[in-house]
């Protein structure tokens, strides 16, 4: 099937109201272009070199996303070319982003990230820190970034009951936080979770944003790594 197929039967079977991030992370600009000539305007990048090259190159009514982990360092460098920045996983880090983003006169979207997953490889918040930075004077302080939600990652596995309650938790502290911290906040409202293999059920637990690439572009051809 191609690109544009694989896309609208996905597009089809997302219910109303969910947004889709087309995760074109490797993907060349000629892939890109067959997703936004099917008319996909959302596309996710997790790291920021590539995120700023094709920014340049692709068209400008396109929005970037980012969905990987953040270094401090190159915050400056991709401020002013994203529309939401899904994987904020500390204070210190939002606070740079708060910094460049004053700047260059622009309020920057955000999702925090919480780390869920059994694995030790995801970033995030845990939820202790989450709280803790939600209630300090320096995240109150911030003006320039928007904070719209979560985001987070299940366990890499096939146990479906074990992804369905990562995803369960994940919407219990999004309902918990817009409780306590976002109650008069109507934007405070998307939840960012689901991948190709699991976003059927993240949408069932919840998820208002779902990220999907290879069900899209099809398996992600990595380079081999060195022989040594
Ligand atoms: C790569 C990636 C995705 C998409 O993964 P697929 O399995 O290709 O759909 C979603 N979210 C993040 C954070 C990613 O890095």
């Amino acid at each position: 099937m191609s690109i544009r197929e694989n896309l609208n039967q996905i597009i089809s079977s997302l219910p109303k109201g969910i947004k889709l991030i087309v995760v074109s992370k490797t993907r060349t600009n000629e892939e890109l272009i067959e997703a936004y000539n099917a008319g996909q305007r959302a596309f996710g990048e997790n790291k920021v070199q590539e995120l700023i090259r094709k920014q340049k190159e692709l068209p400008g009514d396109i929005e970037w996303h980012l969905i990987g982990h953040l270094q401090t360092n190159k915050v400056k460098s991709v401020v002013s070319a994203v529309s939401m920045i899904h994987s904020v996983d500390s204070l210190k880090l939002l606070k740079i982003i708060d910094r460049e983003a004053e700047l260059v006169g622009k309020t920057v979207d955000c999702l925090l990230q919480v780390h869920i997953a059994k694995e030790e490889t995801k970033f995030g918040f845990s939820v202790d820190e989450l709280l803790r930075d939600l209630n300090s004077e320096e995240f109150k302080s911030l003006s320039n970034v928007k904070i719209k939600g979560l985001m987070g990652m299940a366990t890499f596995t096939d146990h479906e009951e074990q992804v369905r309650e990562e995803f369960k938790s994940m919407h219990q502290i999004f309902e918990q936080v817009k409780i306590r911290f976002f109650a008069n906040d109507p934007d405070f409202k998307e939840l960012s979770m689901g991948m190709s293999d699991d976003y059927p059920i993240a949408i069932e637990e919840g998820s208002t944003i779902v990220r999907i690439g290879s069900k899209i572009f099809g398996p992600r051809i990595y380079p081999a790594a060195p022989k040594i």
